[in-house]
């Protein structure tokens, strides 16, 4: 009896909570997403800044580099007039043949960079107003959750505390039975008898089965979906029993 007033309280507590999480609505997955995606983007205008700023210096590195390499083909080319024989003459051909390859290398190079830099710069383009545009719904997003939040949190408050009040003066058996059932039956675990039927599944419960719940304080779990079923009469007397919130 003491058990079953408790869970019809609870089941009370319970509907409460669900009402100010409906309030909120999807704002709070709203915001988590938004902050999510404002995260990536700030990543990759960080790293993209980040090349930009190297990439002129890797360049201008690398055209030094090619220019040297091109005056010592120049060298080379000129020295090739001066030779006594093929095999200093090959050697030279040797030489100028591997700096041509390592030139063509440092020019791939460079391409290579130049592309980078036209992404990372189309990247930092379009980064500025999204974040700009996504911190401005970030910020509406809040402040209606916080317009929410503000009425409700002290009746949150109050209504966990009285919640986890409730559960610690009961068997665990009972609390883990209303949590099963309250999380296969969309939130109902305590129904009135209702017009000769189940308050949550509406089946007809047999009228030998009625006048016992009628005039027990046992308890009765409907046949069909498993919930707990009890008098109008006792339902009402817990509620009313209670000091209104
Ligand atoms: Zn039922």
């Amino acid at each position: 009896m003491e058990n079953l007033k408790t869970l019809v309280l609870l089941q009370r507590l319970d509907q409460q909570l669900d009402e100010l999480t409906i309030l909120r609505g999807d704002l709070p997955e709203q915001i988590e997403d938004l902050e999510a995606e404002l995260e990536g983007i700030r990543t990759s205008l960080t790293s993209a800044d980040k090349f930009l700023k190297d990439a002129d210096f890797q360049i201008d590195t690398l055209r030094i580099e090619i220019d040297a390499a091109r005056e010592k083909t120049a060298k080379y080319k000129a020295q090739q007039f001066e030779v006594r024989n093929n095999r200093e003459y090959d050697a030279l051909t040797k030489e100028i043949d591997s700096i041509g390859r390592q030139i063509e290398e440092m020019e791939k190079k460079i391409e290579q960079i130049r592309n980078h830099k036209e992404e990372s710069s189309k990247v930092s383009h379009v980064a500025d107003p999204k974040i700009a545009h996504l911190e401005q719904e970030l910020a509406d997003r809040r402040a209606q959750l916080e317009d929410i939040t503000r009425d409700t949190l002290d009746e949150e408050r109050i209504l966990l505390s009285d919640r986890k009040k409730l559960i610690e003066k009961t068997e665990k058996k009972m609390i883990d039975q209303y949590e099963r059932i309250r999380s296969a039956r969309d939130g109902k675990v305590v129904v009135k008898i209702n017009r000769g039927a189940c308050g949550g599944c509406f089946k007809v419960i047999p009228l030998q089965r009625q006048a016992e719940i009628k005039k027990s304080n046992k308890i009765f779990h409907c046949e069909h979906c498993g919930r707990f079923l009890i008098s109008e009469t006792l339902y009402d007397s817990f509620i009313n029993g209670t000091p209104a919130k």
